[in-house]
C-alpha cells in the first residue's frame, strides 16, 4: 500500500492531547488507531503538534531516510512534543502491551507527492 498523508495522520498525529505519560496511553492509542490488527506494531511515535507544524517539516533540512535510503526525509528544525510507544518484550498478540514514553525531540519524516506532505515517520533524535 502506498504511504499517504492520511495514513501518516492516523498513525502519528495526536495534536489535541497534550504529551501524556499515563502508562495506558499507548495501549489505548495503538489499538484505537488500528496498529494492533493482525500483529502488534513494535515501535510507533505520536506527535502532539498541529498538522501545520508537522507539514512545515517537509521544507526543513533534507536528508536520507534511515529505513528506505531514499532522499526525501526531513528533520525538524525544532524539537516537538512526542510520545513513543514500544511493545513490551512480554507482550503476546492479541494483547499488545506497550511502554509509553514522552519526550521532546527532533523528528525525521519522509514527505512525498504534490502537494509535498508527510507520508512516513522515520526516526526521532
Ligand atoms: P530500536 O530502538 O528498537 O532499535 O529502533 C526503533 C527505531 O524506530 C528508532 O530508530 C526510532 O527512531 C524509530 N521509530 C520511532 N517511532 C517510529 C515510528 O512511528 N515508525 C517507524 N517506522 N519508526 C519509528
Amino acid at each position: 500500500r502506498k504511504p499517504s498523508a492520511e495514513e501518516f495522520k492516523r498513525q502519528h498525529m495526536d495534536p489535541d492531547s497534550p504529551p501524556n505519560s499515563r502508562p495506558t496511553y499507548c495501549n489505548r492509542m495503538m489499538r484505537r488507531q488500528g496498529m494492533t490488527k493482525g500483529s502488534c506494531k513494535r515501535v510507533n511515535t505520536f506527535v502532539h503538534e498541529s498538522w501545520a507544524t508537522v507539514k512545515a517539516i517537509c521544507s526543513q533540512r533534507q536528508m536520507t531516510c534511515k529505513t528506505t535510503r531514499r532522499n526525501n526525509c526531513h528533520k525538524s528544525s525544532s524539537t516537538l512534543h512526542i510520545t513513543e510507544c514500544r511493545l513490551k518484550g512480554s507482550s503476546k498478540y492479541p494483547n499488545c502491551d506497550y511502554t509509553t514514553t514522552d519526550s521532546q525531540k527532533h523528528i525525521i519524516i519522509a514527505c512525498d507527492g504534490n502537494p509535498y506532505v508527510p507520508v512516513h515517520f522515520d526516526a526521532s533524535e
